[in-house]
């Protein structure tokens, strides 16, 4: 006796087919393991969903941006506990009699994570959809510890989608930094669309102005700004000669290449939370390019209320960055600092007085950035 069974593949024609197969087909072959080799076992208390039922949580950045959060794991925890559980289980099982020191849940996430015992945080991971330009991307894909899944512009024509700063959001050339740019242009209307322009000096959050019969002329600050915003536009208008080569038959993995990295992708991104704390200490930092900071906090914002241990900890701790956490000192500005602190002591007379001002901390370097960093740690410190 034959059954006919529908099979997936369509052949060359694309309509399903089906095909004859004998009755007797073998049975798929026995486990290697016997049957009462595995054991099963309730949770020891109830457990709940650390993302209460959500299939998404999402930050929206900029106009077309964002970052959601999809899943996380662990995503069932103990009811009534968070994600950090499972950093605890994990430290629990390496240290076995010597947790019961530590036996705190709180202070053995902050000694693991004070003295960088690492793996217990590679246990929880979480899973994002993130939309953002590829200028950006193409710094995020740096960071090789993440599991990336990315939009396929050799599949499926790329949306149109592009970043687009607004006026008061453009910056200026650093002259110290060459990397970065933080200070705005003397500009404050966004209304790029009415061409809306005056000569007050930029708030980034001051709201969207109309144009003002009594504006005076436009500065230099802001047609520079404005020129920036144009050439972006023109370069977003390669976006209809990009769709119509595709239409006339050019691959859509070549007709791509002539669109501006302002252009927007996505991509799934799995990390584990080790590896999202060093992604948050480099990108959250001030010298990371402004725009993957916006991505930076957001991420750190929807991952806190799940680990919320962990991440007071990290902002206590971490040392890698300078937006959160403690200051790291080089072996010559612990040295600098020692000289600062026993001039100041020198310095004062019986009567707990100041004789003299106290000396400016010198590093003993001649390399301009390094004095420039340690003068912001200084600053830091309250020097
Ligand atoms: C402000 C800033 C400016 C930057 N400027 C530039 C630039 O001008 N040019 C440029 O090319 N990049 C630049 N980068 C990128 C930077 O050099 C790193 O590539 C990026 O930050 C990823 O860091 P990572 O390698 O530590 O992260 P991940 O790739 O996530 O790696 C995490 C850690 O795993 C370990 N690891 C991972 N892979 C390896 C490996 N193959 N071998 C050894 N250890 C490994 C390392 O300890 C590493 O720190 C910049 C980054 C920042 C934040």
């Amino acid at each position: 006796m034959m059954e006919t069974r529908p099979q997936a593949s369509s052949g060359t024609t694309g309509k399903p087919v089906e095909v004859q197969v004998p009755a007797s087909a073998p049975t798929p072959p026995a486990p290697l393991a016997g049957p009462g080799s595995m054991t099963r076992s309730k949770p020891e208390t109830p457990l709940a969903d650390i993302l209460d039922g959500d299939a998404r949580r999402e930050v929206p950045i900029h106009e077309h941006g964002f970052v959601a959060l999809l899943d996380v794991m662990p995503r069932l925890v103990p009811a009534g506990q968070t994600a950090d559980a499972a950093i605890v289980q994990a430290a629990r099982v390496s240290y076995g009699q010597g947790t019961k020191k530590i036996n705190e849940d709180r202070g053995l996430i902050r000694y693991l994570l004070r003295h960088r015992h690492t793996t217990p945080f590679e246990m929880v991971e979480f899973k994002f959809h993130i939309a953002m330009p590829i200028f950006i991307a193409r710094q995020w894909i740096r960071h090789r510890t993440a599991n990336v899944n990315e939009y396929s512009g050799r599949y499926s024509v790329m949306p149109d989608k592009f970043y687009r700063p607004t006026l008061d959001q453009v910056r200026k050339q650093s002259a110290m930094n060459r990397q970065g740019g933080a200070e705005r242009f003397g500009v404050a209307s966004t209304n790029q669309e009415h061409g809306g322009t005056d000569v007050s000096p930029v708030s980034s959050s001051s709201p969207p102005r109309l144009p003002n019969a009594d504006c005076p002329m436009p500065s230099s600050e802001s047609l520079t700004a404005q020129a920036f915003i144009d050439y972006l536009r023109e370069s977003e208008d390669l976006y209809k000669k990009y769709l119509d080569l595709t239409n006339k038959g050019v691959s859509r993995e070549m007709a791509r290449i002539g669109l501006p990295v302002s252009l927007y992708t996505q991509w799934y991104w799995k990390i584990d939370l080790h590896n999202l704390l060093h992604f948050l200490s480099l990108r959250m930092d001030p010298h990371a390019q402004e725009e993957i900071q916006w991505y930076a906090r957001a991420m750190h914002d929807l991952v806190q209320p799940l680990v919320p241990i962990t991440m007071e900890a990290w902002r206590d701790y971490a040392t890698e960055g300078g937006a959160v956490g403690g200051v790291k000192l080089t072996r010559l500005e612990v040295e600098a600092m020692r000289a600062e602190i026993a001039a100041l002591k020198g310095g004062r007379g019986e009567a707990g007085h100041d004789q003299a001002a106290a000396p400016a901390s010198t590093l003993a370097t001649d390399n301009k950035r390094e004095q420039a960093e340690w003068e912001a740690k200084r600053k830091r410190l309250g020097f």
